[in-house]
């Protein structure tokens, strides 16, 4: 076999080893980068890229619908959703192009296969051995899909974004950012959709008005919500229809596509982790500590892989911040996993950073947590019959009020929130929002003139 020597060796062409290996090859470092798929991994190909697309697609849906409010004489056809899947496809090839072409630009070599180690400092991808002092471990992750009968005959997100066309009738399995996400799409563009849910809230994870707002949003825009609905297996029927099986004896459908939307697992198969002594915690993510250094010196991992805050902007700073400690002499450069901002693409759109006001009661006291709340509907709205409400909240800590927390769902959201990401890291207190002049006439003016 043929042995090739780097410095560093990266596992992963998705946006943490992208992100790594072109930093450390910035600092002189001669990196070799392996990918089993396509370049950009499951941002650019299977996640937010392709999302972002569908949302601005169900964000015009809206927009034509409420255009006759506002004067225009627009009768709205039919929506083609094999030519946007077309174009959007053709928008991503250009984007793995790109990526393709700044490895080659940073001198990065990229071996096109799958990677497994050998030895803790020996990657062997096809005929290829890859020896370094460094290996970086970014192989991401996939959907999860439950163990069911039946579980085959539904999608995952990576299978939305192969629908050749749009199903009418849609069951969404799942509470998450996924699930409200895809679910916001299908609702959007013409689909009867059923949001599946095994508790009885969406987004139980986020402040709990994000949720409850975004729900009662969807319920007006004629989603259907099933609580306490576990599944316990998928069917189809003989004529292709499909029916969920529900604890309980309860059956939902009939459906024409079942979407999982259950979480995420790392991809780590055939990785061969044991060669190199790399352990694995419960649910098989890979443990880092602070520097995102494995349990084995010279393995280190990023991203979705290590399961924390599973998220494109997380998993590019912790891969350049990684590099530029180990290759550009900042000793102490390491990523801050606190107070990450993050955006949940529904309609309307979801932006949170910091404490939700439950999380700051547990971590300061109550007596200590004041909440500041504010709930609208956008003035854009004044002339729609459609009013969905904006609602915000500010989770402040005490004497000095300095704000924990920031939360908005509502029109605008996804754009609003981080330049105040920004000051809650810089310690803003209530005070210094207080004395900010609003930007009238804005939903993001709230934030300055709570009381
Ligand atoms: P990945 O991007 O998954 O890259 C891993 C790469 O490793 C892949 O290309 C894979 O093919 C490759 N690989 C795996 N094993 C091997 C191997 N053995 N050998 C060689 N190559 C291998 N995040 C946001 O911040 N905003 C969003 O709006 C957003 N939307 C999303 C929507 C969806 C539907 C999904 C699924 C995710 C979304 N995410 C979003 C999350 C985001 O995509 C991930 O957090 C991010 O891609 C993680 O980057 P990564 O480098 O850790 O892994
Ligand atoms: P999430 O972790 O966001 O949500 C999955 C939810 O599904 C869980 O919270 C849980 O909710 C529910 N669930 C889990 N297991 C089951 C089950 N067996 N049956 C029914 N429901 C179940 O995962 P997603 O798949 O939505 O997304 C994966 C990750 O990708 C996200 O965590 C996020 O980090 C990232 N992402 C980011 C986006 C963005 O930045 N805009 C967009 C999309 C993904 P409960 O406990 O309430 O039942």
């Amino acid at each position: 076999m043929q042995a090739s020597r780097y410095d560093l060796v990266v596992i992963g062409g998705g946006s943490g080893g992208l992100a790594c290996a072109q930093r450390a090859a910035e600092y002189g470092a001669r990196v070799a980068i392996a990918e089993s798929a396509r370049l950009g991994g499951t941002c650019v190909n299977v996640g937010c890229v392709p999302k972002k697309v569908m949302w601005n697609a169900a964000q015009i849906a809206h927009a034509a619908h409420d255009a006759v409010h506002y004067g225009f004489d627009i009768t709205l056809g039919g929506h083609d959703w094999s030519a946007l899947r077309t174009a959007r496809d053709a928008y991503i090839a250009r984007l793995n192009g790109i990526y393709e072409r700044n490895l080659g630009n940073r001198k990065v070599d990229l071996f096109r296969g799958h990677a497994a180690f050998v030895a803790p400092n020996e990657v062997r991808v096809g005929d290829t051995l890859l020896e370094a002092p460094q290996v970086v471990i970014a192989t991401g992750g996939r959907p999860s899909v439950p163990a069911i009968p039946g579980a085959e005959h539904g999608i995952t997100s990576d299978g939305f974004f192969e629908l050749a066309d749009r199903p009418q009738r849609v069951a969404v399995v799942g509470s998450g950012y996924i699930a409200v996400e895809l679910a916001g799409v299908f609702a959007a563009l013409g689909s009867e959709v059923t949001m599946v849910l095994r508790r009885d809230r969406v987004l139980r994870n986020f402040e709990a008005m994000l949720g409850t707002g975004l729900r009662k949003i969807m319920e007006d825009d004629g989603v259907v919500f099933l609580e306490h609905a576990v599944p316990q297996a998928l069917e189809r029927d003989a004529d292709g229809t499909l029916r969920l099986v529900l604890q309980e004896g309860r059956v939902a459908g009939p459906f024409d596509t079942v979407l999982w939307a259950i979480g995420r697992e790392p991809a780590v198969e055939g990785l061969g982790l044991e060669r190199a002594g790399v352990t694995r915690d419960a649910a098989g993510f890979i443990p880092v500590d602070a520097f995102q250094q494995t349990d084995i010196p010279g393995i280190h991992a990023i991203g979705d892989v290590t399961g924390r805050a599973q998220l494109t902007p997380v998993a590019i700073a912790a891969g350049r911040r990684w590099s530029d400690r180990v290759f550009g002499g900042m000793t102490d450069r390491r990523l801050d996993y606190s107070d990450i901002p993050t955006v949940v693409f529904s309609h309307p759109p979801i932006g949170t950073v910091g404490l939700s006001e439950a999380e700051a009661v547990a971590h300061h006291g109550a007596e200590a947590v004041k909440v500041y709340n504010s709930g609208f509907v956008p003035m854009y709205h004044a002339l729609t019959p459609r009013k969905p409400r904006a609602e915000m909240k500010l989770v402040t800590v005490g004497q000095e009020q300095r704000i924990v927390g920031c939360h908005v769902i509502g029109a605008g959201a996804d754009e609003m929130l981080q330049g105040f990401a920004v000051a809650l890291r810089m310690g803003a207190t209530k005070r210094d929002f207080d004395d900010t002049i609003a930007i009238h006439p804005t939903s993001a003016e709230e934030f300055v003139t709570m009381r």
